[in-house]
Order: C-alpha cells, then structure tokens, then sequence
C-alpha cells in the first residue's frame, strides 16, 4: 500500500499510541527495524491460516522492548503489491509472548493465494505470500526440511525452496541447535574410524542455551538469516520440533545428561523452549504450564487435510516419548532386552490414538506422516541400533506397521529428517525378513546444514539393510515432493558447498511412489 494511506491510518490513531503502549525503546530508536525478524504463515487449513511476526528491534538482546502489549496492523490481499485487501485488522503483539503476532487470518478462500504484512508506526515488514490448502484434487508440492544448525552453512537450500514456491513447507524439527559457538574454520569429527569434514562459518551468538531469554535470543539469531525468512514469507509451515529445539535427544521429562541439570532445572528449561518455540513459529495453539507441577504442553502434533487427495499427520515424537533405552552410543549401540519393553513410547497414549483415528477414518488417496526420526529399521554392524530413533521403540513400531499395512489405508509415506542424510526406504512389515511385505514408503530429507560425520557408518550398514533404496550420504538441502492422482515425486535437493553462501542447489536423486504401489517403484 502507498506510504500516505498507512501514515494517515497511524495519525488518526496516534492519540492512542500510548494506549497501544508504543514501546519506548523502539521509539527512542527509529532507525531500528521492529521487523527484523520477518513474517512467517503457517498451519494452512482450506479457509484459514495462521500469520506470524514478532517486533523485535533488537532481536539479539530480547527484542528490546518493554513490557507493555503493541497493537499493529495486519492487511492481508489477493495481490503482491497490497492493493486489494480483504482483511484489514488491528492484532496484538503480546509483551509476555515477547512481542509476537499469532493471527488467525479467516474466511479464506480454498487453495488461494494471499499476501500479507504488518504495519506499525512508519515501519512496514516484508510481504508475506502464503496458500490456503485445497478442497479439490489439484497436485500439491511440499518441501520438508529439517536440521539447520546455523555454524554449519548458509541457508542456501531455503533460497531454492522459496524460489520453487512450494504449497507448503513442512519442518520435522531442529530449528535451532542449543550448543554453545564453537571455533570457526575447518572441524573433523571421526565416526566408526572415519573422517568426515565440515566447515562453521558463523558463531552462535551466546552459550548453551537454557533460560526463556536464552532460547528467544537464539531464535532471533537464526530468523535473522535472509534465506530462512524469504522461505517463510514464500509459503506457509507445518511444524513440529525434534530435540535440538529444547536439548539434545531430550525424552520427556528427561534431558540429554541426567547428571549434569537437575530435573527441576530441565522442567523451567524444557518450558522455556516450548515458549520460546511457540514464540517464533506461525502456530495455532500456546503451550501450557502448570506452575506447581513443573508440567509443560505443546499441543504440536496435528492432521491436515490438503483436498479428498491428501492427508497429512504431523507427529511430536519427543514431548511424549519415553527415554531411550538401553545406552546412548553414537550412532548405534549394541541391541539389549529394553529395546522390548512394550511401554517404550515415541508418541505417547493419546497421539498414537490419534494417529490409528486419523488413518482408520482416512479416505485420502495419499497418506504422509511427518514426522521426525527414521522409522525404518537400520541394523548396524554387530547387531546396533540407534536407539533415539524408532529402533528404539519397536514394540510401538510394530503397532503403527499394522495400521499401516491395513489393505483400507491408501498409499501410506513417511517423511522423516533428524539423521542429516537423505534416503529412500520400503517400510516391510517385518524387518528382519528382507521379502516381507512393503506396507509404505520412508523418504527422509537431508539436514539443510548440519553435517552428518555418521555417513560412512550408515553406508557400511547398508549391505544389511536391503530395504534402503537409496542413501545420500553426507549431504545437505532438502526434499521436494510433488503430488498428483498417479504418484508422488520426490526430488532430493544438495547444496555442494554449505559454506558458500551463493551455492545452488542441485538435484541428486529422484524417487517415485506410484498410486497403489505402496514402497518405492523407481530409484
Ligand atoms: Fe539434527
Ligand atoms: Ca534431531
């Protein structure tokens, strides 16, 4: 929109700027962008979808503002240049949310696109573009990403995915990495006797991070980034969180070393994170806290529904699960008789319920299930398994093969990321039995920068794992999916050079799952 009609909109209102409580900080700084983080959308339903942005005019040190609530401006339009809105809103910036917008734009029209922005005082954030899901059987493109640790690489592989312009973009977790910065320059790391190399060539800007402050700042930092922004402002997100996001391999209520945060300590930490998420994602619903209990809720996994043609479940398999049992070698330890306990849970009660609903109830042609660790077994040499992934959890594997393999459930696909290499697997129903039946297909998507130093034990597994089509090693970027009546196509994107920042992403491998074929059919 023409500057004049948004500053004549604040005029008339500037009477209530003290009302609105115009953040002191900000206005003593004009100079400062409240926008420096961007916009995002997300959680995309048929006639609504959710539009994000937090004011932050300086995002590394809180957001520095102050404590008071902020009302701004949200129009959103049928046009890039802003001229046609239907929507044209006052929305709050909650102080106790640090400042961030969760408004629910509705009355949407299906499978439309809209743009949207944000308006406060003189300052305009960037527009927004952002697609409502389909009531009707047109193809749908989705890109999955996941483990984007920001010291490994540039976000080349969002500039590629904002450039295809996807439906949506679906993030199975490590958004962020909690460590401390470490050294720039060259970084080995040996895995089963192997080098594997990688480059940091940025810092985080603070330690580990533990406290609400810590984990806001730390989200700034990466929404900070160009390409990761331009990827939000190209399409809305579904997403759910893996461990990074609070600790790392986090389980429950227990955090990754026992010994070193007392358990009341990762309660306030595991909140903090759940806030601090909620905080930075275009979400529908806040987490929880029960003050007495310590207890904290992300309500985080989710069905949506992309026409009579799609279904997408997207699943939260650390909040609810289980710890992992036997011990914690990386990247496997030797099997043991935990692994069998059948109370082991990635999902908990209620979610894997609500997975059986959604799968038994579902009509849809096609059936992803998002979410964040391998599903498929992966044995590695001497009878070890990564017991962070459903390897750890068989018993409940077991049980999601059966509702899988239900003749009535078409063309099931997991989508998986966390292991930081791509890969195309046939899901058997006994893994163990190399000419069982293939009940669905697996493609996990490569990490967008975080290397994968475990590659070449992965690859010295693979004699024994049959089921896995094809493995991509040590590799970032993404996956593209494209998916219509006959098949899904499923694009493995690689950036070369994480390190430069002008790297373009190329295609490595292609797979394919054809309708009724269940399992991949060409590799
Ligand atoms: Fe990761
Ligand atoms: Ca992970």
């Amino acid at each position: 929109m023409p500057d004049t009609s948004r500053r004549s909109f604040f005029i008339t209102t500037a009477g209530m700027a003290s009302a609105f409580g115009l953040p002191r900080g900000w206005a003593r700084n004009p100079s400062r962008n409240p926008f420096s983080l961007g916009v995002a959308s997300g959680s995309p339903r048929a006639d609504r979808v959710i539009l994000w942005t937090r004011l932050a005019p300086d995002p590394l040190a809180g957001g520095g503002l102050d404590q008071t609530d902020i009302q701004l401006r949200c129009r959103v339009c049928t046009d890039p240049e802003m001229r046609y809105a239907i929507i044209d809103e006052r929305v709050t910036a909650p102080a106790a949310d640090a400042h961030s917008v969760h408004y629910a734009a509705k009355g949407l029209k299906p499978h439309h696109e809209y743009f949207y922005q944000f308006y406060l005082g003189e300052d305009a954030s960037a527009v927004g573009r952002t697609r409502t899901a389909p009531v009707d059987d047109t193809p749908i493109s989705l890109a999955l990403a996941s483990c984007q640790h920001l010291e490994y690489g540039y976000f080349a592989a969002y500039r590629d995915m904002a450039k295809t312009n996807p439906d949506v973009i679906v993030h199975v977790g490590d958004y962020i990495y909690e460590y401390d910065p470490g050294p720039l320059g060259q970084v080995e790391r040996v895995v089963f006797d192997q080098t594997i190399a990688a480059e940091r060539v940025r810092q985080h800007a603070s330690a580990e991070v533990r406290t609400l402050w810590d984990y806001r700042n730390r989200y700034a930092q990466y929404r900070m980034d160009h390409d990761l922004q331009n990827a939000h402002a190209a399409a809305p997100w579904i997403v759910s969180f893996d461990d990074h996001e609070v600790d790392n391999d986090w389980a429950g209520y227990m955090p990754e070393d026992p010994h070193r945060q007392t358990e009341l300590e990762f309660r306030l930490r595991r909140w903090a994170a759940f806030k601090a998420y909620y905080e930075h994602m275009p979400l529908e619903r806040p987490p929880t806290f029960d003050r007495y209990r310590l207890y904290s809720s992300l309500p985080l996994y989710d069905r949506f529904d992309f026409g009579p043609q799609l279904q997408l479940l997207q699943l939260d398999t650390r909040q609810h699960r289980t710890d992992q049992p036997c011990t914690d070698e990386m990247p496997a330890a030797p099997d043991c008789p935990g692994r069998y306990d059948n109370a082991n849970t990635m999902t908990g009660r209620n979610q894997e319920r609500f997975i059986r609903r959604a799968l038994r109830r579902s009509s849809a042609r096609w059936n992803l299930l998002a979410q964040q660790t391998w599903f498929s077994q992966l044995r590695y040499p001497g009878e070890r398994y990564n017991m962070d992934q459903w390897d750890g959890y068989p018993q409940q594997r077991v049980r999601l093969l059966e509702e899988l393999g239900r003749a009535q459930l078409e063309n099931p696909v997991i989508l998986s990321g966390d292991w930081h290499s791509g890969s195309a697997m046939n899901v058997l129903r006994n893994f163990d039995e190399p000419s069982s039946a293939v009940v669905a297909a697996e493609l996990a998507g490569t990490s967008i920068t975080t290397p994968c130093p475990w590659a070449p034990a992965v690859t010295a597994a693979l004699p024994d794992n049959p089921h896995v089509v094809y493995y991509g090693g040590n590799q970032r970027g993404y996956l593209h999916c494209r998916i219509n009546a006959e098949r899904l196509h499923a694009e493995y994107k690689v950036i070369d050079r994480p390190g430069a920042a002008d790297c373009v992403a190329r295609i490595d491998h292609s797979v394919q799952v054809e309708n009724g074929q269940r399992g991949i059919v060409r590799a």
